[in-house]
């Protein structure tokens, strides 16, 4: 069996299921959609780099992506704090290196204070500074924090192998809304989330990625004005300033929900065809 069809297989796919069971039940759903127009296989460029397999996927799930059914969501307000107002601004203007010394000193949330207390060291994110994907999770777990890298362990594994399925794997930089790890890994809270946000912001405006995977509604709650659950945000294409943003579920929930593995397959073919179909 090829590398290519392991991964889809760890995926819960595979190009049998693929074909048979999975394009009907895509073209279906595109033909009985009356807000999707018709387009033809021709008219969609066809992504670099996927098996005769996944183009197919590609044209069955590009005129979901293509319809003015997926919308940009307004980007965050600025806070109305002139305290917070002042630090959101001296973020915004600093270079990497200012930017990444800012964060590895900072005490702008709680979480500084379990940092300083066991020493332990902030997580800015790792990958080239020519990134055509920016991953962004919710918080370093332990073993993340002592490595000073995001995703990893098997949850991390899976997410490499998920991109590797769609020949993505290189040019990434994985980072997290929240810098700092949180005590038994409990969920992000929204003041942190919020205090930690203008890093995050600045670190996309810097890198300026092709798009952004966008993994777990802690993580996206950051960048998009919305509470709908992942579920209902992952049906659509958001841009962050431009930016083609992708929603998807968290590697460590996909761990625990097997089932869920085959939806986040269409979101990485939406994170495909937004790298080389870029949409206006
Ligand atoms: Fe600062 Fe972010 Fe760490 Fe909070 S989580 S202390 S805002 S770097």
């Amino acid at each position: 069996m090829s590398r290519k069809a392991l991964i889809l297989e760890e995926l819960g796919l595979n190009p049998v299921w693929v074909r048979t069971a999975m394009l009907p039940e895509l073209q279906i759903a595109v033909a009985t959609s009356p807000a999707v127009p018709a387009i033809a296989p021709a008219a969609i460029a066809r992504p670099q780099g996927l098996s005769p397999v996944a183009v197919a996927a590609h044209q069955a799930l590009a005129p979901l992506v293509s319809t003015p059914k997926f919308t940009s969501l307004p980007v965050s307000p600025p806070a109305n704090d002139p305290a917070e107002d002042e630090r959101s601004k001296r973020i915004a203007n600093m270079n990497w290196e200012e930017l990444r010394n800012a964060v590895s000193s900072c005490t702008a949330c709680p979480l500084c204070q379990n940092r300083q207390k066991n020493n332990e060291q902030t997580v800015f994110g790792t990958g080239p500074m020519q990134a055509n994907i920016m991953v962004l999770g919710e918080a370093p777990d332990e073993d993340e924090e002592a490595q000073q890298t995001p995703f990893l362990g098997e949850a991390g594994r899976l997410l490499d192998n998920m991109l590797a399925a769609i020949n993505e794997d290189k040019l990434v930089y994985k980072a997290n809304i929240l810098k700092c790890r949180t005590p038994n890994k409990r969920n992000p809270q929204a003041a942190e989330a919020e205090q930690c946000a203008p890093f995050l912001k600045r670190q996309i405006e810097l890198l300026q990625p092709k798009s952004l995977f966008v993994v777990g509604r802690f993580a996206l709650k950051t960048l998009l004005e919305s509470d709908e659950p992942v579920s209902v945000l992952r049906e659509r294409l958001h841009h962050y300033k431009q930016i083609p943003l992708i929603v998807s579920y968290n590697p460590s929930y996909l761990l625990r929900n097997l089932p869920d593995k085959s939806r986040a397959w269409r979101d990485l073919l939406r994170l495909k065809a937004a790298l080389h179909s870029p949409l206006p």
